[in-house]
């Protein structure tokens, strides 16, 4: 089920920022920077996890910082499985490469709870073809456009001014007056400098 309360407690549960609500993120009212604690009556005492405590409370912020539900993620997660390599790596760069996560990323929206909105209200193109679909995942050399009509849209303007607050990654190439992103590579482990421990989700998954 899809955790509908405020986003803020989650990062304070899992003791990180998360990025969750845009703007204020980066401000000095985000609450994790103001009570980085975990909520609740036993918030600010010790708290001691198993083993399998910690690999679920890292799959839940992944799950959460990407904002996916179980049923997503695990697919992403038996998808990467499959593939030839190290599997928490495949994991990351199928999270990044998500359309919603390549709009956040290249600095289109402000959250990605935003960007999925917007890409399912039809803003944006793919290679000259309209794309509306959150989980569409992008390939090197695909160009991510906002749609002429959407360009003077208050939320894509106002995020594509308030971008210069955070680093567009070196794999995607931002031409803000043109309202374009090219993906200039696919995502390596490298590319993810949130604090992630991916492995430990899948020793999780496959006990
Ligand atoms: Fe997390 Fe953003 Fe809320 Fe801060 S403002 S606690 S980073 S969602």
């Amino acid at each position: 089920m899809r955790y509908t309360g405020s986003v803020c407690r989650l990062c304070r549960r899992e003791n990180q920022k998360l990025f969750l609500k845009g703007d204020r993120c980066y401000s000095e009212k985000c609450a994790f920077e103001r009570r980085g604690y975990p909520p609740g009556q036993h918030g600010q005492g010790r708290i001691k996890f198993s083993e399998y405590g910690l690999q679920l409370r890292e799959k839940q912020k992944i799950k959460r910082m990407y904002g996916l539900g179980e049923g997503q993620f695990r697919g992403l997660f038996e998808k990467a499985s499959t593939m030839k390599g190290i599997t928490g790596n495949h994991l990351l760069s199928m999270l990044e490469r998500r359309l919603d996560n390549v709009v956040y990323r290249s600095g289109f929206a402000n959250s990605r709870a935003d960007a999925r909105q917007l890409v399912r209200h039809g803003h944006f193109v793919i290679n000259g073809k309209a794309v509306n679909i959150p989980s569409y995942l992008v390939d090197k050399g695909d160009m991510l456009e906002v749609v002429e009509a959407s360009r003077s849209t208050s939320r894509i303007a106002g995020a594509l001014e308030s971008v210069k607050r955070r680093e567009i990654p070196q794999w995607l190439e931002l031409d803000s007056t043109a309202f374009k992103s090219r993906v200039r590579d696919l995502p390596s482990r490298d590319d993810v400098t949130a604090p992630m421990q991916e492995r430990m989700v899948v020793e999780l998954y496959s006990k």
